[in-house]
């Protein structure tokens, strides 16, 4: 079938119906909406089963945790690789949630997918063609960031060039734009949820923790993202905030993110959907 837009698979004039995209036993996309949640990077095992235990008794359903960092600087800790992987696996067993890592390499997609139950291509590769490519290869459901100097009409043909190699399991996630405005790390681009609803029938979930930047504003962002129809969100917690070597100044404490969750269920519950 033609379609009047540049992507194809991924249009809404090309499947109608809003796909729905499993992650181990949890379904992003739909009715529900699904909050994934964990430490920016994955640093120590304490804190990533503290933090796990945590988040899934605050109504969190898919755990994350950086394995694999695509650092703005060589020098900054890149992550614990495949030891990281295995604290997740460890964690995500225990706790009874599917996880989603980050690959930066095509090399290591098989070594991620062995541990984890969804690859996300962080917002710094999503031009990466080849690394696309691969991660549509793999049968493993994606989770496609929007690149943070890209527009609308490219995040979607990223995701196009993951659905041709045969992968539909594709879920977006806003994560903010790159704009004139420095009073935030990133402008969260609230627009863009229902544009890409409108555009494409793929599930779109919001991470407010980069956008922000910090942790006061995070749960506001997270309503906000609720209520323009996000089918989920992705949050930075931890026990320990401010020990986190990585991105502590956004990461909510267990407390704050038992908040967002109440709160931010109560905008969704206000426009149809449930927890
Ligand atoms: C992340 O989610 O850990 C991350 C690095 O995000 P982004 O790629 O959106 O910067
Ligand atoms: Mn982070």
């Amino acid at each position: 079938m033609a379609t009047t837009v540049p992507y194809r698979l991924v249009s809404r004039q090309y499947k109608r119906d809003d796909s729905i995209v499993q992650v181990g036993d949890v379904y992003v996309g739909g009715k529900r909406v699904v909050f994934m949640a964990g430490p920016c990077t994955i640093e120590d095992k304490k804190t990533l089963m503290g933090t796990a235990a945590a988040v899934k008794r605050a109504g969190a359903r898919v755990l994350r945790g950086g394995a694999f960092k695509t650092r703005t600087s060589p020098y900054s800790f890149q992550g614990l690789g495949e030891e990281a992987l295995k604290l997740l696996a460890e964690a995500g067993k225990q706790f009874g949630m599917p996880t989603v890592t980050e690959v930066t390499d095509a090399g290591d997609i098989e070594m991620v997918a062995r541990y984890a139950d969804m690859l996300q291509i962080g917002s710094r590769n999503m031009q990466n063609t080849a690394l696309l490519k691969a991660v549509g290869r793999s049968k493993h459901p994606v989770l496609l960031k929007r690149g943070f100097a890209c527009t609308i009409n490219e995040w979607l043909l990223a995701a196009e060039y993951i659905l041709t190699e045969g992968n539909d399991q594709v879920v977006l996630c806003e994560r903010g734009i790159r704009t004139f405005e420095n009073s935030t790390r990133f402008s969260l681009d609230i627009l863009s949820i229902p544009i890409v609803k409108s555009l494409s029938h793929l599930p779109v979930i919001v991470d407010p923790s980069h956008a922000a930047g910090q942790r006061s504003i995070v749960t506001a962002a997270s309503r906000a993202a609720m209520a323009a129809g996000a089918d989920g969100i992705l949050i930075e917690v931890s026990t320990n905030p401010d020990a986190a070597i990585v991105d502590g100044q956004q990461t909510l404490t267990i407390g704050q993110f038992t908040d967002l969750v109440c709160q931010s269920r109560l905008v969704a519950e206000a426009i149809g959907k449930t927890l």
